[in-house]
């Protein structure tokens, strides 16, 4: 199948309320031209710099998520126009963000990254930083930032219930923090596990090679 086919058929098991955010990392600008011709307005990109190299070539209307770690000396390159960065795991970037976003004269919408898989990842806050991270955002510490929701990937296997199991505990998360109903995005499931993961809560999710086709890192 081509992208075009890809896309309809992933938005085709989407229930209307999930959110898509297109991944379109190592993806030349054509292919995310393709889909956003179908209308497509929300794409996902884990590094600055090839973010910086397509935005300009491509319509001003894409909502640009950054997903990927994000150093806090990076952050001025995109804080004129990213819509969100849902890779937030640390207290040093949130302030960073809060900072170039007021120098904009903005407000950028960030989510809390998690870490709830059990492999060993390297990036993502622990459940009780997530939960002090919010407790400053909602004492006003950071007045350029707004927190819309939590992020999360669980590991990497064919392991259905752990998947599950991992999804689960972000969601419970999610419900804790959300009890005054200021959040709106819970982002957990790729392109192998959205259906588990929308199973699970969430209403957002980062699909990349089941929409552009894989990803080839030698060019
Ligand atoms: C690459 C990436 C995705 C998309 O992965 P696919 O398996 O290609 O769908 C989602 N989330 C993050 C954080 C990523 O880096």
């Amino acid at each position: 199948m081509g992208i075009q086919e890809n896309y309809k058929h992933i938005k085709s098991q989407l229930p209307e309320n999930v959110q898509l955010v297109a991944v379109s990392k190592t993806h030349p600008v054509s292919a995310i031209q393709e889909v956003y011709d179908l209308g497509q307005k929300v794409f996902g990109e884990n590094k600055v710099q090839e973010l910086m190299e397509k935005y300009p070539l491509l319509p001003k209307d894409i909502q640009w998520h950054l997903i990927g770690h994000l150093q806090t000396n990076k952050v001025k390159y995109i804080a004129e126009f990213i819509d969100t960065i849902q890779s937030v795991d640390s207290e040093k970037l949130l302030s960073e963000i809060n900072k170039e976003a007021g120098k904009n004269n903005r407000t950028i919408k960030v989510l809390l990254q998690v870490k709830i898989a059990e492999e060993e990842s390297k990036f993502g806050l622990e459940i009780n930083e997530a939960k002090d991270l919010f407790e400053k955002f909602m004492n006003g510490e950071f007045q350029n930032v707004e927190i819309t929701g939590l992020m999360g990937m669980a590991t990497f296997t064919e392991d259905e219930d752990q998947i599950r199991k991992e999804f689960l505990i972000l969601k419970k998360l999610f419900d804790e923090l959300n009890q005054l109903k200021t959040l709106n995005t819970l982002s957990m499931g790729m392109s192998d596990d959205f259906p588990v993961a929308i199973e699970c809560g969430a209403n957002s999710v980062r699909v990349g090679s089941a929409i552009f086709g894989r990803r080839d890192y030698s060019k």
